[in-house]
């Protein structure tokens, strides 16, 4: 309440004054000309509409749209002018109250959102030269070792060197079970410990963290709340002439027929202050901001209010397979070696895939025990979708599917009956062998595709991974429709393929963000998940998921259709009884008390509408 004080004095001084006035006016227990009590009446007057007299003047001079401020400016004035004083100062004081409501609302989306500005401690103890000392997260530097008691929060991103705990992610992933954590886990600002005292080396700087990220994608969608307001701005560039237009017919042709021009001037003044359309023009962007905001305290962030409209109405959705259905934790099954021993062929692969952040990649590296030698690395390329040739001693080294070997022209026919992701080792040019992993698919998969069948939504899946995977991953979690053996590019194709068709628009993809940032721009709605660590599938998707689990995509459709429902309310409430009243005004039954109160009734209701939870 404290930033609305000032609004709140202003029209509580107002109120009094009004009241004042009209009752000393009205027991004539003050007599005074028509000037004296002009100049009474303005004293509240321009206290309560100093702000929008301005901000009219303003457009004027700039020859801008007519607004509501133009529209208020010019109904008060002419009120002044018939000798309506006490009018005048109630028409703008209402206005005033329907804006200070406007400011709470807003004011209220913010603070369920900016709720995550608190996930930040302005405290981190870390350890320097044997000692702990306590500095600002700022002053903290990458690699050194900060110690976080059982119960606090984390001040910033790293990785934990000792002691293992639970966390709660809630805060930030929505999730309500704790996560256990230990020795080598990477742990995100914002969790807080749960139990044990640990010592996390820091791996990024305060403004790199995974909140300064979240915050800054949540200011972001607040800012594109200005795309879905350009809609009611447009409405209003046409509407306010049509508007004025009428009122300066409806002040003109019934006196020249009827005379008694004052009665019909007066109604063309309320005619003016009942079409002022701020109820929408308020209304519509807080509700979006609103379900913007209530999606993110689910661990779901959503980039606009284009992207709220856009997921109400889906049709289609195709999933990334590897780290999307599933987990992207491979394990692996089967090593088979040409000439070389299984663990020289584990740790062969897992050295080349060094440079590779491929989900594939890390489950190596997990599954390598022997330590890795980087100084042996030279030059490496990744081919998406097929795998990575790198420079080890000097000899080229090939990790990946069929499609890579047949790049090198490798001969990498085998026997090999196992089913799972297949990867094939060979070095200068010889096949050293394979080594046959397999994926899990994640337990929430299944029933997320249920649930977004049931609603009548499509599921696709596309996949670079072998036929056999595809099929087998595409018969357990319940797609019909998929395709494997695809490359990066190949899955824009399909999806184009897919998006032809009107009906199945509008189309999601949801990837994990490796390599799919081409797809992610490609689609309606780009969503990625659990990789806030890479900056270009943020870059490209419209919606975020803080972990991975796919039920959040039913849960957001779920959102976003409410919200949708509550903007359509709003517009058609707003438009019903801007309706009624005008009629009332054209047919003379209206006056401007009635004309405020309607539009500011609208508005507190439209606005209360917008903000419920
Ligand atoms: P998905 O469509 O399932 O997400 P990707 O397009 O990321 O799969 O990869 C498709 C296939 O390309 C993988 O199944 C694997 O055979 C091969 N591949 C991709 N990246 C790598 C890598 N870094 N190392 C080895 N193989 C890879
Ligand atoms: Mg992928």
């Amino acid at each position: 309440m404290k930033e609305h004080r000032e609004e709140l004095i202003k029209i509580s001084i107002t109120t009094f004054l009004l009241v004042l006035l009209i009752t000393l006016q009205q027991t004539k227990i003050l007599s005074l000309p028509f000037w004296g009590w002009l100049l009474l009446y303005l004293i509240p007057y321009l206290l309560i509409g100093w702000e929008v007299l301005r901000e009219a003047a303003e457009k004027i001079l700039h020859l801008d749209a007519l607004d509501e401020s133009f529209l208020m400016t010019v109904a008060t004035i002419g009120a002044l002018i018939l000798g309506e004083y006490a009018e005048a100062v109630f028409v703008l004081l209402f206005f005033s109250v329907g804006e200070l409501f406007e400011d709470i609302g807003a004011d209220r989306s913010r603070k369920s959102i900016s709720a995550l500005m608190d996930l930040r401690p302005d405290r981190v103890s870390i350890e320097r030269d044997g000692t702990l000392v306590t500095v600002s997260p700022e002053e903290a530097k990458i690699g050194e070792i900060m110690v976080i008691s059982a119960g606090d929060r984390l001040p910033l991103d790293g990785v934990i060197t000792e002691g293992s705990s639970a966390l709660d992610t809630s805060a930030l992933t929505g999730e309500s079970l704790p996560a256990s954590v230990q020795v080598g886990d990477a742990v995100a600002a914002g969790c807080i410990n749960l139990s044990g005292a640990l010592k996390v080396r820091i791996t990024s700087s305060a403004a790199e963290s995974t909140v300064a990220k979240i915050l800054k994608l949540v200011e972001e969608s607040a800012e594109t709340k200005a795309k879905s307001e350009t809609f009611i701005r447009r409405f209003a560039k046409v509407y306010t002439p049509i508007v004025v237009l009428l009122a300066v017919l409806l002040a003109i042709l019934p006196s020249v027929l009827f005379g008694n021009p004052q009665k019909w001037i007066t109604e063309a003044l309320s005619l003016l202050v009942i079409s002022c359309p701020c109820a929408l023009v308020v209304s519509v962007p807080l509700a979006y901001f609103n379900g913007i905001g209530m999606a993110s305290r689910r661990g779901i962030l959503v980039k606009g209010a284009a992207t709220v409209e856009e997921l109400a109405r889906l049709k289609t959705i195709v999933f990334d397979k590897t780290g999307t259905l599933t987990h992207g934790n491979f394990s692996v099954t089967v090593i088979h070696p040409n000439e070389v021993t299984e663990t020289e062929l584990l740790s062969l692969a897992a050295l080349a895939e060094s440079y590779s952040n491929h989900p594939i990649s890390l489950s190596l590296k997990n599954a390598c025990h022997s330590p890795l030698d980087r100084s042996r690395l030279g030059t490496a390329h990744e081919f998406s979708g097929e795998g990575i040739s790198v420079e080890i001693d000097g000899k080229t080294v090939l990790v990946g599917n069929e499609k890579l070997m047949q790049r090198f022209s490798v001969d990498c026919t085998n026997d090999c009956d196992h089913s799972g992701t297949v990867l094939h080792v060979a070095i200068a040019q010889q096949y050293v062998g394979h080594i046959v992993i397999a994926d899990e698919i994640k337990p929430s998969t299944p029933e997320a595709v249920q649930a977004l069948r049931q609603s009548g939504i499509q599921t696709v899946m596309l996949t670079g991974d072998r036929l056999s995977v595809a099929k087998d991953v595409a018969e357990k979690v319940g797609i019909a429709n998929f395709s494997a053996e695809l490359l990066p590019a190949d899955k824009v194709n399909k999806l184009e393929e897919l998006m032809q068709i009107p009906a199945n628009r509008p189309c999601a993809f949801v990837g994990d963000g490796i390599n799919d940032a081409p797809v992610l721009l490609r689609a309606d709605v780009g969503i990625s998940m659990g990789t806030l660590g890479s900056d270009a599938a943020i870059e490209a998707s419209d919606m975020i998921l803080l972990n991975d689990n796919l039920q959040k995509i039913p849960l957001a459709i779920r959102l976003a259709q409410k919200t949708c429902r509550i903007v359509r309310q709003n517009i058609a409430f707003s438009l019903t009884v801007k309706f009624a009243v005008l009629l009332l005004a054209l047919f003379g039954f209206s006056n401007l008390w009635i004309a405020s109160f309607a539009d500011v009734g609208v508005l507190v209701l439209a606005v209360l509408n917008s903000v419920r939870k």
